[in-house]
């Protein structure tokens, strides 16, 4: 057993059936500044007339990404024949393939991009193109991280297991020293390793983390294996007719890396930084103490609000403060709805917390990297938090 899944034990399952006790995990305190956020939010839209799903600006934006992505993919495999044609169409088919995510397969897989749940289905099945799977991806994303948002041994996407320590909870090693220098890199790995391993591992095992889920069926896992074979066809098979094995490898490398560096560090500036907060349950109640709606504020911060052009290119994911809270609503609203919630988060004395640039986001991921690496590493906020120590002895 990791020390994480250790803590999860010990503060959320006293029957020590895993499986149950973490659907049982929920959120005490009470419910006034959500449902106050709510009417306000539908007050929006309706005085607005603006529409929450199926805006204009999402069909063009994907039409532009799309057309992007297929016409790098085709110019690096087909017609480029030198490094320095090869490398700037690599980078760009990474940097498409991230857009995709943000924009196109996010808003997909939350239900956001349309009312009809087929048009959500297809765009969220754009990530099956990318050599993820939609399916595992809506289970790992929407009913954990969105539900646990840092609360470790729940939320599977702090867990970035041996080689990085993110929480405060998690058990540190002693390279993590280091770690505020490496991890940048290792995070361009993980898109191949969510294609080529977790998907099949998380499949096989129908657990994700200490989460159980039903396994893909019928045409669930049709669409699986199909999205992975259609994948590897476009990333190995095709230009293997075409180039030496090397340079295919290395070139699936590299796109995936880039993709996986820009996907990481947008993910990891909502939540891994010294602002947001790292909560767990209550040991007596096995319950969390804040209501969810406070607990998504606490844990999620927003970056470089202001800049149209990053808002347009990571699919307002540095507005994730409101994506927490309104995840069925398109992205392209939220720079309108983030005016609605800080301000009612200033009403109710809920800390709003952003940071004005995109620089600023990522020297705070910097040091929160470098402080949980370090011996004494605990977090900046009381938030439930034991010193390592104390971690360490209590298993
Ligand atoms: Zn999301």
């Amino acid at each position: 057993m990791t020390q994480q899944q250790a803590n999860a034990h010990r503060f959320a399952q006293p029957s020590g059936r895993a499986s149950e006790s973490f659907r049982r995990l929920k959120f005490d305190g009470n419910n006034a500044f959500q449902e106050k956020l709510r009417e306000r939010v539908d007050a929006y839209f309706r005085s607005t007339g603006r529409r929450q799903r199926d805006c204009w600006q999402m069909y063009l934006k994907t039409a532009i990404l799309l057309a992007i992505f297929a016409a790098s993919y085709v110019l690096l495999v087909f017609v480029a024949q030198t490094w320095w044609q090869a490398w700037p169409l690599t980078i760009l088919l990474g940097l498409g393939a991230a857009a995709i995510g943000f924009n196109i397969q996010h808003d997909g897989g939350h239900q956001a991009y349309s009312n009809r749940p087929w048009i959500n289905k297809l765009m969220a099945m754009s990530l099956d193109l990318l050599g993820g799977s939609s399916y595992v991806w809506a289970r790992k994303h929407n009913s954990i991280h969105h539900t646990y948002a840092n609360i470790t041994g729940h939320d599977d996407d702090i867990n970035i297991g041996f080689f990085g320590r993110l929480s405060p909870h998690q058990n540190r090693r002693t390279f993590h020293r280091f770690q505020h220098f490496y991890l940048w890199a290792l995070y361009g790995f993980l898109p191949i390793k969510w294609q080529i391993y977790d998907d099949f591992r998380d499949v096989i095992t129908g657990k994700i983390g200490e989460h159980r889920f039903v396994r893909p069926k019928g045409w669930e896992l049709v669409t699986f294996i199909l999205g992975k074979v259609v994948f590897f066809s476009f990333a190995l098979v095709v230009p293997l007719l075409l180039h030496p094995v090397w340079v295919v490898l290395l070139f699936y490398a590299a796109a995936s890396w880039v993709q996986g560096v820009v996907l990481s560090v947008v993910f990891q500036l909502a939540h891994c930084v010294e602002e947001a907060a790292f909560p767990m349950p209550r040991p007596d109640t096995s319950r969390m103490e804040a209501a969810w709606a406070l607990h998504q504020v606490e844990t999620t911060v927003d970056f470089a609000r202001r800049s149209r052009l990053l808002s347009w290119l990571v699919g307002g994911l540095n507005f994730q403060i409101e994506h927490h809270l309104f995840p069925r609503i398109c992205h392209v609203n939220y720079p309108a709805l983030s005016k609605v919630v800080e301000t009612t988060c200033r009403e109710y004395a809920v800390k709003y917390t952003e940071h004005p640039t995109l620089g600023a986001g990522l020297a705070s991921h910097f040091r929160w990297l470098r402080r949980m690496g370090m011996p004494s590493g605990s977090p900046g906020r009381e938030s439930g938090v034991e010193d390592e120590q104390e971690t360490m002895t209590d298993t």
